[in-house]
């Protein structure tokens, strides 16, 4: 067991962080450069992003001919990591949610003929994407199999889509949608995925959902279908495959997710040392209280239990496996770890954690939609006991 990065790996994840400490960081500082949803202004974001590509950081997991780095997940690991040390890194090297998963689905299953249409765009930044899979109740939610309102109907060539959406991020402004509707009551092929793109008439955005937390670019927003029509051609996979196409989408996209959220969680905590190890309180540094010790030393090692998890799972991810339970598993630990490291930090700076003048307040309302985007926590406890009750000891097997 290697637990190395190779040097090519290594050689980027450096590169990564001295940009996002040289570029990044300063931009983040700046009041300026937020927009009105507390993210990064889109002409910042521009100036970093030609950086960034000119210095070949970019879209780290696409291929290296459509303009990416070619990294499999266990180099995502390393490198998502190191980019999320900034709230503003993942846009900056364009490896977000909802784009990265995205791109990630696309060039896994959309013919080569097909790619240069609706992958290309999103990888060379020119556009953003949305995916669209959950409806307000009683529609799709956690189950989406059983519960899934919107209907695609064939008509000859095409699709006719009826029904309503909610919580679709970047919808506002986004070009490429990836739509999931049912197509039939089948309860295990019922779904079906399709392309679409913004400016086909018959769908509209109802509202932009105000949220607790700041707002990636086109926000989380409420959809309705009245008649949009797509074409045969731009369905995903097979009739019925709506699921699978989920599937893949979620299962790399709910790591990359641990993968950023590990990085900001080690920044909360590197900003919550260096507060303790300058402020003094009863003739010492906080630093030196063992009160102190034990929470920082409690977040350290839950975040290395992340990175462990969320390895591990990219790992498998890399040999071929689909590591459902190894993804359920670092997607809650590390939701809740993220959660955790950010109240540690909070705590420890005092008043101002609490306060605008740290990231750290901005980080701990981000941090609590972590426990329900892609599968709330309780969904996937649900697939792991469902393992280990089929697999018994098995569960726990090496390789
Ligand atoms: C910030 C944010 C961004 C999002 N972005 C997108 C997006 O881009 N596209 C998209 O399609 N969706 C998106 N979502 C929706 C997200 O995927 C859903 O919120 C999630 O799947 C849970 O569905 P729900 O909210 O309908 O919860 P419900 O299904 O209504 O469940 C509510 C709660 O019930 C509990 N629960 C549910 N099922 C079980 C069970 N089997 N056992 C025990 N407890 C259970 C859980 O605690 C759960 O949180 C986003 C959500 C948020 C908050």
């Amino acid at each position: 067991m290697d637990f190395r990065l190779s040097p090519e790996i290594e050689s980027l994840r450096r590169r990564v962080a001295e940009f996002v400490e040289e570029h990044v960081l300063p931009v983040e500082r700046d009041p300026k450069a937020y927009d009105a949803h507390e993210f990064i202004g889109e002409a910042y974001l521009g100036k970093l992003r030609e950086k960034a590509r000119a210095a070949g950081l970019w879209a780290f997991h696409m291929p290296k001919e459509r303009g990416g780095q070619g990294l499999g997940p266990v180099g995502m690991a390393a490198v998502y990591e190191e980019a999320a040390r900034s709230i503003f890194g993942p846009a900056a090297f364009n490896c977000a949610a909802p784009d990265d998963g995205n791109m990630f689905l696309l060039n896994k299953i959309l013919p080569e003929a097909q790619k240069d249409r609706w992958l290309q765009p999103i990888i060379d930044g020119g556009l953003r994407s949305s995916f669209v899979m959950t409806e307000p109740h009683p529609g799709s939610g956690s189950d989406p199999a059983g519960t899934m309102l919107t209907r695609a109907e064939r008509k000859g060539d095409r699709w006719i889509v009826n029904g309503r959406k909610w919580f679709i991020t970047g919808a506002e402004g986004a070009q490429h949608f990836i739509l999931v509707a049912r197509t039939s009551d089948d309860p295990r092929r019922g779904l079906t995925a399709f392309l679409y793109h913004a400016d086909q008439p018959g769908w509209r955005i109802v509202r932009r959902i105000p949220i607790m937390g700041p707002e990636e670019h086109g926000g989380h927003c409420e959809l309705l279908f009245e008649g949009l029509e797509i074409p045969d051609e731009n369905r995903l996979l097979e009739i019925g495959d709506g699921l699978k196409v989920t599937q893949i989408r979620l299962g790399t996209a709910r790591l990359t997710h641990c993968m950023r959220w590990l990085g900001m969680a080690k920044r909360a905590m590197e900003i919550a040392a260096a507060y303790v190890a300058e402020r003094e309180a009863f003739g010492a540094k906080l630093a030196d209280k063992e009160g102190v010790q034990w929470l920082m030393g409690e977040a350290a090692m839950d975040i290395h239990t992340g990175r462990l998890l969320t390895m591990h799972a990219a790992w498998k991810l890399e040999q071929g496996e689909f590591a459902r339970k190894e993804v359920s598993m670092a997607k809650v630990a590390v939701a809740d770890t993220l959660h955790k490291a950010v109240d540690t930090a909070l705590q420890l700076c005092g008043a101002r954690g609490y306060s605008k003048d740290t990231l750290l307040e901005w980080m701990y309302r981000y941090a609590r939609s972590a426990r329900l985007v892609d599968g709330a926590s309780e969904v996937h406890k649900t697939v792991l006991s469902k393992a280990l009750m089929k697999e018994g000891s098995e569960f726990w097997k090496w390789g």
